[in-house]
Order: C-alpha cells, then sequence, then structure tokens
C-alpha cells in the first residue's frame, strides 16, 4: 500500500533532487504538494528549487564520492536527478545498495551522454534515427563528417541546451563546428556526435508518465529551437493519426527499456508519416513547461505522483496552449522584469519567473504561458504578453 508519513519524521519520506533549475523548482513544489521533504542540490547557492526546498547542499554532482557522501549523509527514499551533469555511475552503485533513483539509475547513466541513449535506440531497439557517427578527435571527426555527409549537426555527446551544436552545411563550415563543439561541451573538449541533418516537418517532445497505472502519454509539445535552445513550445501539435501512433509505440519502446516510474520527454522529428528518435529525457522537459497551464497535472505534478508509487490513471488536457521562454542576454545579478501590467493584462496569460541569481552570457530566466481556443492564438498571445514583458539588465 502507498502510504507517505508526517513530514520530516521518521515515517516522512524524503527526496533528494539533484539538479535545482527551474524545473527542479516545480518537481519540489509538487513533491512538497505530497508533504515529502525536499533537499536540492546543485553546484551553486540559491538555485531556484533551492528557494522552495526544506535545505540545500551546494556541491559539483560530477564528483561522485561527494554525491556519495551527501546521499549517506540525507539517507533519502528517493533520489531524483534533475539535470544530466551527475556522476552517475555512483547512482548505479547507491541504487545497488537499495537507494531509489528516479526513474532507474541506469536511465540516468545511459541519458547523461548522447552516446548511451543513441546505441540503445538505434542498436539495441532497433528504432528509426538519424544517421549518427561519434569522434573522439579532430581525424575522426572528419572521417565521421565524410560518411554522413553534409548538411549535419554536430553536437558534443556531453551537452544540453544547444551548448557547442552546430550545423555544418558546407566545406567550409567543417572547422568551425569542430572548435564550437569542443568549446561548448559540458565536460570540455571531447567526444562528439555527427548526425546527418533530418529536413522534418515538425518536431515534438512526447511527454510518457510511466506509473503502476501503466504507460501514459500527454498531447504531443511542438517546439521551435534557435541554436538548439528551446524558445517555443505548443500544445497540441497537430499530427496524422499514423503518426502519433507511431511516436506513441516509439515512445513506449524506449521507455521500457529506461524502466522505472517518473515522466519522460521523448523527442521526436517527424516527416510526414515517418517518426524519427531524436533523443529522452528521463525527467520533466523544458518544451513540457507549456503543462503548466495545460493540464490538470502538469508534467511536473505527473513525475512527483508517479515516482512517489502513486496511480495516475489519466490526464486531463484543458485545451491549445502555448509557452515562451524569456531568455536574458548580459552579465548582472539584477534584472527587473518590468511592464507586467501590459504583459498580463490578457485574460488566459501566466508568467513564472525562476529565481536565478545571475546571468552571464544568455540564460532562460522566465517563461510565459497562455491558453485560447486554437494553438495558434496561444502562441500569438504568449507573444504578444512576451512584446510587451520588458527586462532590465541592470549593473551588477
Ligand atoms: P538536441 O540537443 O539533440 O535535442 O538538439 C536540439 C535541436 O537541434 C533539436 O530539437 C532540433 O531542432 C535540432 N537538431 C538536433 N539534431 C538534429 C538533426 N539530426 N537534424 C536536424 N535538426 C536537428
Amino acid at each position: 500500500m502507498a502510504k507517505i508519513g508526517s513530514v520530516m519524521t521518521p515515517v516522512g519520506r524524503k527526496a533528494l533532487l539533484l539538479g535545482s533549475g527551474e524545473l527542479g523548482k516545480e518537481v519540489a513544489i509538487e513533491l512538497q504538494r505530497y508533504g515529502v521533504e525536499v533537499v536540492a542540490c546543485d553546484r551553486y547557492a540559491n538555485a531556484p528549487a533551492m528557494q522552495v526546498a526544506h535545505r540545500s547542499h551546494v556541491f559539483n554532482m560530477l564528483d561522485g564520492a561527494k554525491l556519495r557522501e551527501i546521499v549517506e549523509l540525507e539517507k533519502p527514499d528517493h533520489i531524483i536527478p534533475e539535470v544530466e551533469a551527475i556522476a552517475t555511475p555512483t547512482l548505479l552503485e547507491l541504487e545497488a545498495e537499495g537507494y531509489n533513483v528516479t526513474p532507474t539509475a541506469r536511465a540516468a547513466w545511459l541519458t547523461m551522454n548522447r552516446e548511451g541513449i543513441r546505441c540503445l535506440a538505434a542498436e539495441e531497439l532497433g528504432i528509426r534515427t538519424s544517421n549518427y557517427r561519434f569522434a573522439s578527435d579532430y581525424e575522426e571527426f572528419k572521417a565521421a563528417v565524410k560518411e554522413i555527409g553534409l548538411p549535419c549537426v554536430i553536437k558534443p555527446i556531453m551537452s544540453s541546451s544547444g551548448h557547442g551544436q552546430s550545423v555544418a552545411r558546407t566545406e567550409a563550415d567543417i572547422d568551425r563546428s569542430w572548435h564550437i563543439s569542443q568549446e561548448g561541451g559540458r565536460a570540455g573538449a571531447g567526444r562528439v556526435i555527427v548526425e546527418g541533418f533530418v529536413d522534418f516537418d515538425y518536431e515534438i517532445t512526447l511527454l510518457t508518465v510511466r506509473s503502476c497505472s501503466g504507460t501514459t502519454y500527454c498531447q504531443p509539445i511542438g517546439h521551435v529551437q534557435v541554436d538548439g535552445d528551446y524558445r517555443y513550445s505548443w500544445q497540441p501539435q497537430p499530427m496524422a493519426a499514423a503518426a502519433l501512433e507511431k511516436a506513441q509505440e516509439i515512445a513506449k519502446k524506449v521507455t521500457d527499456a529506461l524502466g522505472g516510474y517518473g515522466i519522460f520527454g521523448v523527442e521526436l522529428f517527424v516527416k510526414g508519416d515517418e517518426v524519427i528518435f531524436s533523443e529522452v529525457s528521463p525527467r520533466p522537459h523544458d518544451t513540457g513547461m507549456v503543462t503548466m497551464i495545460s493540464q490538470d497535472l502538469s508534467e511536473f505534478g505527473l513525475h512527483a505522483r508517479a515516482l512517489l508509487g502513486l496511480p495516475v490513471p489519466s490526464i486531463r488536457f484543458y485545451g491549445p496552449s502555448a509557452s515562451r521562454a524569456v531568455v536574458v542576454e548580459g552579465d548582472t545579478d539584477k534584472i527587473e522584469f518590468d511592464n507586467l501590467e501590459e504583459a498580463l493584462k490578457e485574460p488566459g496569460v501566466q508568467m513564472r519567473i525562476f529565481g536565478k541569481p545571475e546571468v552571464k552570457g544568455h540564460r532562460r530566466m522566465g517563461v510565459i504561458l497562455a491558453t485560447a481556443d486554437t494553438v495558434d492564438e496561444a502562441r500569438a498571445k504568449a507573444e504578444r504578453a512576451y512584446n510587451a514583458l520588458r527586462v532590465n539588465v541592470l549593473d551588477r
């Protein structure tokens, strides 16, 4: 029987959140709605989820010894990876010792870098993906580009949000792409994936929930990426029935292979009725922030509920909705979101301000959410709110 005892007592449940960004913040809030104690971790202080958690720890989560120390100190009932940059071999060990990792330590390990999940999907599960080669140095990279052909997409195997990613369209771009990949990866210079460019009609995130009730899908989320980083998303993305069925089939195969309970963001490219697997996050997905306005249980609520071992019998979709990321450029610890009375004046518009302590370069600092009668109207409404918003970047 599923039970949750009084918070912060020996019968209560404790969750250790590894990653405290805007997605982790929402997961923390949803866990607290079930009376779960939340301990938030990240590499910097005052991260968004830390601001709503019971307690926090600041350390480098790629440091396996440190990660073990924190886990042994806290003895959490649930270890919840919320970012990719974690010492996942340590998670595998901890899981073997009896700790519960969401959804599974193997899922976190396989998706930590692009190689693990790509090989699982394409080679073990036989799912269609873009053509690809891996390369560890410049010579291998040149050979890989030659085999895959132009145009191709080059990405560090350890990266996200478009860091280090570029498209090589002509011979002249090839060296440039190599340099971008060596500067932008999470772990610095290193191995890359060279992918054949997929000329898709549209791309989707299919949020897929695995819970004790079985597998449930959210309505497909369409999105637009700029330099590999999401800017707009909407739900539902209109899809042919055959394509949606294929998308769900792929999502089921991949998420079954990863196992465990929680939400997964399955990223797919669609061309006609063809569906091509790109990657998967075994946790809430940034494009899925739209579900904060479009569903009775957001992707964060679904994640919390599933990972706590509670049933997810259904997901109620409220109707066409959109999200618009607020990305701020500059070097500051003081920004003001201004003209909010204009930005929020239309019915059906909401905003989340993440509370990140500073910006260096560009950083997603908030999101605008909108609902309307159609997806086009929801997108236009979110855009109007975004255009009305003023972001003042003040001196440090
Ligand atoms: P990723 O970090 O792999 O999710 O890539 C970010 C974005 O880059 C995707 O959402 C696509 O818009 C684009 N992209 C990635 N890989 C490819 C590809 N092989 N062909 C075309 N576009 C791609």
